[in-house]
């Protein structure tokens, strides 16, 4: 098969993040890294405090705000630390100590933040996927809610196991779901929720800067004990600059937000991710079963598409071939194995055909 290479050289990159991010925020960041708007200098050179960044830093939060449809009774951050630090903070700032806080365990990443909260709440599993192998999400009515949960956290996107919830919630306490892996590809509404966080890497940009969107009247809640650097209010009252922030990924963010608003924003994405995800997944179950995915179709993810070959090697095998035909990052995650296929926003639909194109050379010369 040929190489798949876009004009300036770069392949298809199919990683689960850091991901591809769009080939113009690309170029004008690569301009904007020696002498950006004629200062002389480039954003990564220059002062969090000046006009310049501090233009960038409002322009992201109204990008982002106009993207989602955040309503102004939302307050939005932006920190450091990954989503992994955010599985800390809400449990921190959120619930008193040792208050009662639900999870829904639908992959690895909301065991993670399960894990993460369990020495400052009362962590309590909801309902779980993992006796079945996360391959659906267990049914509503067998979920055990707590009366006194000060939170029910969720994933929205389990970015390992492809698995998505894809439902209404319906609960009565704060929702607080990582949307990691989700965040912009599809419509939402936010006020369905208590609290949203993503780190960038997937669907916004570049890794070291996470997203939070937090209904402002959750941040009056006590909480536990924390310092400042701890603290939602805290990052707030300092505009998301209580420290120095990372301001060439914020800036990088930035630009990914104004690309996808130009691109036709959330539905746009929406419409087009959902389509190709079906294209993908027909063409899995269209296989004989030489690939195969798991999870039950209505959880299906459209960011993030694992599936197996028949054994181990011809994995290997697969990811090795396509690696070097142009296709990269599928190779699945260690936990897991097989092949995963993420494809955020920033993938272009001829990578989707590429890969497709390849699957089925690939099954011709191994079924
Ligand atoms: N949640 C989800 C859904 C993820 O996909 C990831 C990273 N792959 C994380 C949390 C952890 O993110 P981070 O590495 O930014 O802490």
């Amino acid at each position: 098969m040929q190489l798949a290479l876009s004009a300036a050289g770069r392949v298809f990159n199919f990683s689960a993040g850091p991901a591809v991010l769009p080939e113009p925020v690309l170029r004008q960041a690569q301009q904007a890294l020696l002498n950006w708007q004629g200062i002389g200098a480039s954003v990564a050179e220059i002062s969090h405090r000046s006009a310049a960044f501090m233009a960038v830093a409002v322009h992201a939060e109204a990008d982002l705000r106009a993207l989602l449809e955040v309503p102004d009774d939302y307050a939005v951050l932006f920190m450091q630390g990954g989503a992994t630090l955010q599985q800390v903070l809400v449990a921190l700032n959120l619930a008193t100590p040792g208050q009662a806080a639900d999870y829904l365990i639908t992959g690895h990443w909301g065991k993670t933040a399960l894990k993460q909260a369990a020495p400052y709440v009362d962590a309590r599993i909801v309902a779980s996927g993992e006796a079945q192998g996360f391959c659906h999400v267990p049914a509503r009515e067998t979920w055990q809610l707590s009366a006194d949960a000060a939170y029910l956290h969720v994933t929205d996107n389990e970015t390992i196991h492809g698995v998505a919830l894809n439902m209404p919630l319906l609960v009565e306490v704060p929702v607080v779901a990582d949307f990691s892996s989700s965040i912009a590809s599809r419509p939402i509404r936010v006020r369905d929720y208590g609290l949203i966080y993503a780190g960038a890497q997937k669907n916004l940009g570049p890794s070291g800067i996470t997203v939070v969107i937090v209904a402002r009247d959750l941040l009056e809640r006590a909480g536990q004990p924390r310092a400042p650097m701890l603290d939602y209010r805290a990052h707030l009252e300092r505009d998301s600059m209580l420290n120095t922030p990372p301001t060439f990924n914020w800036y990088l963010l930035g630009l990914c937000l104004a690309w996808m608003r130009e691109q036709g924003g959330v539905a746009a994405f929406g419409a087009r991710n959902a389509a190709r995800a079906q294209k993908l997944y027909a063409a899995i179950d269209g296989s004989g079963g030489f690939y195969r995915n798991q999870v039950v179709a209505a959880h299906r993810s459209h960011m993030n598409v694992p599936f197996f070959l028949p054994t181990a090697d011809l994995d290997a095998q697969f990811v090795a071939q396509a690696n070097a035909c142009g296709l990269i990052g599928l190779k699945g995650h260690a936990r897991v194995g097989g092949i995963r296929a993420s494809l955020y926003n920033a993938l272009p639909d001829t990578a989707v055909d590429a890969l497709m194109d390849f699957m089925r050379e690939f099954q011709q010369r191994h079924a």
